[in-house]
């Protein structure tokens, strides 16, 4: 997709340190971090609501669920850990090309506002 910053960084036009990388996506620290530790796990694949899937990216999606607990060390996944994906306006979603934040570090408040 044309102008889109996460595929930009997935195919390397824009550089990133990327602390991870598989087939399907790759794991990036957020730049503007909410948590102790703030990483962005985005797919590979351009789309931005879980509503626009096909089954072959509900797929992708399930196993990138699955593979994150296995980095709990580069991750800090140890004391446990938050995942969020905004999903459209009220949710505050910025960067249109769906991504999983994942939190961890420290105790979280839990306050959807
Ligand atoms: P969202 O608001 O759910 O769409 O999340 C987008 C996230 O991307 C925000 O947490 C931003 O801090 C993060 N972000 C924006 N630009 C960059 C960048 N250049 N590198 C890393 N993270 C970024
Ligand atoms: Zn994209």
């Amino acid at each position: 997709m044309e102008n889109c910053l996460f595929c930009k960084f997935v195919s390397g036009e824009f550089k990133t340190e990327k602390v991870f990388e598989n087939e399907d996506f790759i794991i990036i620290k957020d730049i503007a971090p909410k948590a102790k530790n703030h990483f962005l796990a985005i797919p590979k694949k351009h789309f931005k609501l879980l509503a626009e899937m096909t089954q072959e990216d509900s797929q992708t999606l399930g196993r990138i669920l699955k593979t994150i607990p296995t980095l709990s060390d580069v991750l800090h996944l140890e004391n446990g850990y938050r995942l969020v994906v905004n999903q459209g306006d009220d949710a505050g979603q910025t960067v249109p090309h769906l991504h999983v934040h994942i939190l961890s570090g420290q105790k979280m408040e839990w306050n959807p506002a």
